[in-house]
């Protein structure tokens, strides 16, 4: 199958609508990162997510859907305080956990009965939810646990020749995966820390708390995902505290006199550091924002430069880091061991 990227046009738009109706996925881009859409209503389709991906069948999609969709034509209730967090910030990054009237395909939730809604503000993946009018699931579209897409190229650079179409609508701005915030309790839970954090939220409705799985004290997880090892690039990654630059160093000078093949991936603050030994750089940025919208990008780039990359934590936490630090710690694990959400 050739893969073809198209930008978003009325004939583009067309083309991809095409795909959806007979069962296909296409790529399309988000604020956040780019996602592998596939209609919610088509089994067939959400089965060929999974299988494309290669990604775990206990790990549930989120549905996708326009600005002006109703809907409760896909979930049971949504709670006063969904309604003002919606009002907050849809359309954008926050992706909401309801309770799920069973409408979309079996598989979407994985045997739960619950079903995420997302609403991204991106005007190309508006455009093409306006134009097939279903809910569309899109994982990110990336080999299961490599680094997330924010770009049309990393899409193909994963899917060559196994799917038909990659809308491009350039490089996503946030950068790292939406919020995803459980609406079916009493008040709302973080599942997936990003964009939208924990203090925003607070803010619209008074209180909002992070979920931390307790593995292996017999609860059910709420959201399985949290649990792999994820967004990886295809190196060796070692991460050092921020508080351990002098022992990053260290293991870079052993590193190198190894003969491998050593990069750093740090905040601007430390660049002159590594650079005056000689490191290839690799530079997060210097506020929340450029470290959010960078860091996949130079974990796919960390890929062609080193096999060995060192990778320094953020200095400053809470807020938006706070997601930044919980795709870090997935991508610098070593094992499917449970990381939850810090
Ligand atoms: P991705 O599509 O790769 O961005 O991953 C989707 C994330 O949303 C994963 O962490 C899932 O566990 C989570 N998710 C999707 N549906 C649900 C649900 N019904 N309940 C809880 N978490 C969900
Ligand atoms: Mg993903």
């Amino acid at each position: 199958m050739q893969t073809k990227i198209k930008e978003i046009t009325p004939e583009s738009l067309q083309e991809a609508k095409n795909i959806i109706f007979n069962g296909g996925v296409v790529a399309i881009p988000t604020e956040t990162v780019y996602g592998l859409g596939g209609n919610a209503f088509d089994d067939g389709a959400v089965k060929k997510i999974f299988e494309v991906k290669g990604r775990p069948n206990d790990n549930p999609l989120i549905a996708h859907v326009h600005i002006d969709y109703d809907l409760s034509t896909i979930v049971d209730s949504i709670p006063p305080y969904a309604e003002k967090l919606r009002a907050a910030f849809l359309p954008g990054p926050l992706t909401m956990v309801y309770p799920s009237k069973g409408k979309v395909s079996p598989y979407v939730s994985c045997g739960l009965d619950t079903l995420a809604v997302r609403v991204p503000s991106h005007e190309g993946a508006q455009a093409f939810l306006r134009e097939v009018g279903v809910p569309i699931v899109a994982p990110s579209a990336n080999l299961s646990r490599h680094v997330s897409p924010t770009s049309a190229k990393h899409v193909f650079d994963d899917f060559d020749g196994k799917i038909p179409l990659i809308l491009d609508g350039g490089n996503c701005t946030g950068g790292i995966e939406s919020t995803v915030c459980d609406c079916t309790g009493e008040y709302p839970v973080i599942l997936r820390p990003g964009l939208i954090t924990k203090e925003m939220i607070a803010s619209v409705v008074g209180r909002c708390e992070e979920y931390v799985p307790k593995i292996g004290q017999g609860e059910k997880v709420k959201s399985p995902g949290v649990l792999y090892k994820h967004y990886s690039p295809r190196c060796k990654t070692l991460l050092f505290p921020a508080e351990n630059v002098e022992n990053a160093v260290l293991r870079y000078r052993q590193e190198t006199q190894e003969n491998k093949g050593v990069a750093v991936l740090c905040e601007e603050k430390w660049i002159c550091i590594f650079e005056k030994i000689g490191a290839k750089c690799l530079n997060l940025g210097k506020n929340q924002t450029e470290m959010a919208t960078r860091l996949y990008g130079l974990l796919r780039e960390a890929e062609g430069l080193c096999d060995t990359l060192i990778v320094i934590e953020p200095t400053e936490k809470g807020g938006v880091m706070t997601g930044v630090m919980n795709r870090l710690q997935k991508a610098c694990a070593s094992e499917d061991i449970p990381h939850g959400n810090h």
